[in-house]
């Protein structure tokens, strides 16, 4: 069983870390997804379902196991967030650098993101 990495738990000074999804090959574990992440999975309501008992993400994104850091497509944030001199700075994939791309600032990662006006 490999197990995962630094750079699958932390992110770095830019805020970018590797998707620490598994993944599997012929039944066997083949690495992980190893894809550019920016946090852990964002946080969803639940709900049962009744026929199998069973709960399920109702934002209706990746629910399998994740043990650190996500990929947008398994579940984890679409902005990245990275601290700028004192400020929080967020931006969305296709950020280039901050002369060029839109960019959010803010005293924390939420004012950032909130100045960024993304919604999720
Ligand atoms: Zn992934």
């Amino acid at each position: 069983m490999s197990s995962i990495s630094k750079h699958h738990r932390e992110l770095n000074e830019s805020g970018e870390g590797k998707c620490s999804v598994p993944m599997w090959s012929g039944g066997c574990p083949n690495g992980f997804c190893d894809n550019a992440a920016y946090g852990e999975p964002e946080f969803s309501q639940r709900a049962i379902n009744r026929v199998t008992g069973q709960t399920y993400r109702l934002d209706g994104r990746y629910d399998g196991y994740v043990p650190g850091l996500a990929c947008h497509a398994h579940g984890g944030p679409r902005v990245r967030t990275f601290m700028d001199g004192s400020a929080w700075c967020a931006v969305l994939p296709d950020f280039i650098n901050l002369q060029e791309s839109n960019a959010g600032f803010g005293e924390t990662r939420e004012a950032a993101i909130a100045q960024l006006g993304y919604q999720p």
